[in-house]
């Protein structure tokens, strides 16, 4: 990926117009997550994901993404998969944990966000997963300050991920996000407090702590989408796109 990728702060009009996306975005969730039980596809909930996007005269900028073209509007990414899982015939079962990342394209302003959610009883490593990543998500986001660096964002992320005993990812990154999906700043889920990009209010990033049980590394599946962890240890996933502002961090991808 070139990541020499521009930051474009956004306006307020442009602010608007990214809350708006990211509200359809969570509605698009919100009805996958309601779907999430054993023996539900992948591709289900895809199809569910799609619905609301259309409903909203939205779609989803993962759709023909790079190459090959990805073929889904989400990424459903189960237990050891880490992100971009294609939705397919795979059914959910009981002590799965599933990763469903989602994009909305509203007025040319993308959001971009992700949960995990586990069907049925999970293990008791599977649950500390998810509180831990989801928590690590909420502590970026308090980062995302003027006066802060993209650094103390990416450092707060590694330090409580770490802390926890579980691993952060190395080649997979929060981003800018607006009227691209990927634009800059890269917001790695490790680094060091005070370097990086100084946060300007109007930035929006989609943040996204990517968090393996066992190793920080990955692979990636033949059909050349697909990661996984490199040890076959679960995997979690959560995402929001923020606004940076004078003062409190905006979420973006919230109902
Ligand atoms: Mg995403
Ligand atoms: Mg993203």
């Amino acid at each position: 990926m070139d990541w020499a990728r521009q930051i474009n702060v956004k306006n307020p009009a442009e602010i608007a117009l990214m809350r708006e996306a990211g509200r359809v975005n969570a509605l698009a969730l919100a009805a996958v997550r309601e779907l999430i039980e054993p023996g539900v596809t992948t591709a289900d909930l895809n199809a569910a994901a799609e619905e609301v996007l259309r409903k909203h005269g939205a779609y989803s900028p993962f759709y023909h993404y790079g190459r090959p073209p990805f073929p889904a509007s989400i990424c459903a990414s189960v237990n050891e998969e880490l992100v971009h899982g294609i939705p397919g015939n795979r059914k959910l079962k009981e002590g799965d944990i599933i990763s469903v990342d989602c994009g909305a394209v509203v007025e040319g302003y993308v959001g971009d966000a992700s949960f995990t959610a586990g069907i049925g009883e999970l293990s008791s490593t599977a649950r500390k997963l998810l509180e831990v990543t989801e928590k690590a998500l909420y502590i970026a986001i308090e980062k995302m300050r003027v006066g802060n660096h993209t650094g103390d964002v990416s450092a707060a992320i590694q330090q409580f991920v770490e802390g926890r005993g579980f691993h952060v990812t190395r080649e997979y990154t929060g981003h800018g996000v607006g009227r691209q999906m990927h634009e800059g700043p890269q917001v790695p889920n490790y680094g060091k407090p005070g370097t990086g990009v100084p946060l300007e209010a109007g930035m929006t990033i989609a943040l996204e702590p990517m968090v393996l049980v066992g190793t920080h590394r990955t692979r990636v599946l033949p059909n050349r989408w697909t990661v996984v962890s490199a040890d076959g240890s679960l995997t979690a996933h959560f995402e929001h796109s923020i606004a940076v502002t004078e003062g409190e961090p905006l979420i973006l991808t919230v109902l």
